[in-house]
């Protein structure tokens, strides 16, 4: 026997009677459950883009609502005896729903009406919802008239109602979408907005959906995600930006309207912070690297072997050294830092650096390479790094 559903003549029914009909065991994950069938019911199972409602059936709550054919069924935590049971649904989570429902509603007969962008498909999240939208990237401009177009209906207070009528009747009231099904069909209408067949729960007039706001545009395959959120959650939305505003001007000392102008300010005087902190960098690798060459005498094969660890140095840095000591004539450098290396020699000194790099790290564990002159790699152990260029210093003498 087909299950009465309530919901599609009374949305905003939260409490009601029924039969329960059917109690069987059955399983919600690890946990037992119950299915329930019901003569009527207010739950609204999970279909078109809309979740189910949760709440109580008597003692019971009610876990996931489900289609089965004809049939409502509701999985409970606990079975219900058969005959009368009192259903109470979790009013605020539906009433958020119904928010957002039609809200998409309303967003995809504007988008469709203004810039001939149809929905293809609909989801509504647990904390944003989205519609997929087909064709031209909605820019930025279209995203903001949409929305201030859609806010303008939600002010204006426009009756929301449920209409029956076969495929022809509502053909001829203008439905947005076709059906080719037999019988009485229902639909939801937005006064001078929308006419589109749905089985959902709505609000009962748009300005019930608060406030609507777009959020972000993303690609997805061929089509175009809009994230949305109405009532409460646009509230949220709204609060929650404010918070990281506020935090974000507090890190810059200024107010949330020049955030703007701060974070030009301090990407500029970074940038200029670390043009400087290069050149100073290159100087102090010149004049190390002068140092160091001074400070080592040649071997008897004339070659000035300079090897080092300087814990700290960071990556570019090491680089920066190890290409000032090649500037001098027959020197190798064999740097390392925390595991990382860098060998590089001036041409005249005649060795392979990646050679004697792929030696050290076959011998030690590690990856990199690089060109006859200049390699850099890090070992697998940090530990290693001593090591390293005592193994390299020993294969160049
Ligand atoms: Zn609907």
């Amino acid at each position: 026997m087909p299950t009465r559903r309530l919901y599609y003549d009374d949305a905003f029914l939260r409490e009601f009677t029924a039969e329960a009909l059917r109690c069987e065991p059955a399983r919600h994950g690890d946990a037992a459950a119950w299915r329930v069938v019901l003569d009527q019911t207010a739950f609204y199972p999970d279909s078109g883009g809309q979740p189910a409602d949760t709440g109580l059936l008597g003692e019971a709550r009610v876990l996931e609502v489900a289609d089965a054919g004809d049939e409502v069924v509701h999985l409970l935590d606990r079975p219900v005896p058969l005959g009368p049971v009192r259903g109470q649904i979790d009013w605020p989570c539906r009433f958020d729903h119904m928010q957002q429902h039609t809200g998409q509603h309303l967003l995809s007969a504007v988008f469709l009406e203004r810039y001939s962008l149809p929905t293809v498909s609909f989801h509504l999240g647990g904390e944003v919802s989205t519609i997929d939208l087909r064709g031209q990237e909605p820019t930025e401009a279209v995203v903001e008239e949409t929305e201030r177009a859609a806010n303008v209906i939600i002010f204006e207070s426009r009756p929301v109602r449920v209409r029956y009528g076969t495929a022809e009747e509502l053909d001829k009231l203008g439905v947005r979408k076709k059906v080719e099904r037999e019988g009485k069909l229902r639909a939801l209408e937005i006064e001078g907005v929308d006419l589109q067949p749905c089985g959902g729960t709505h609000v009962a007039g748009t300005g019930q959906i608060g406030l609507l706001l777009l959020r972000r545009v993303a690609k997805i395959r061929q089509d175009w995600r809009v994230e949305f959120v109405c009532g409460e959650r646009a509230r949220r939305a709204a609060r929650g930006d404010f918070r990281l505003l506020q935090h974000a001007a507090a890190a810059l000392s200024c107010g949330p309207e020049e955030i703007g102008a701060a974070i030009d300010r301090a990407q500029q005087e970074r940038d200029a912070h670390f043009r400087t902190a290069r050149a100073l960098s290159e100087r102090l690798s010149e004049a190390e690297a002068r140092l160091l060459a001074e400070d080592t005498q040649p071997g008897a094969d004339g070659l000035r072997i300079i090897s080092r660890v300087s814990p700290g140095a960071s990556a570019d840095y090491l680089g920066l050294l190890a290409t000032a000591l090649a500037k001098h004539d027959k020197t190798i450098a064999l740097l390392a830092s925390d595991g990382l290396l860098v060998y590089a020699q001036h041409e005249s000194a005649a060795k392979d650096m990646n050679q004697l790099l792929r030696d050290t790290l076959q011998a030690l564990g590690g990856k990199g390479g690089g060109q006859r002159n200049f390699a850099r790699g890090h070992l697998s152990d940090p530990g290693h790094s001593e090591q390293a260029v005592t193994f390299a210093r020993e294969r160049c003498s």
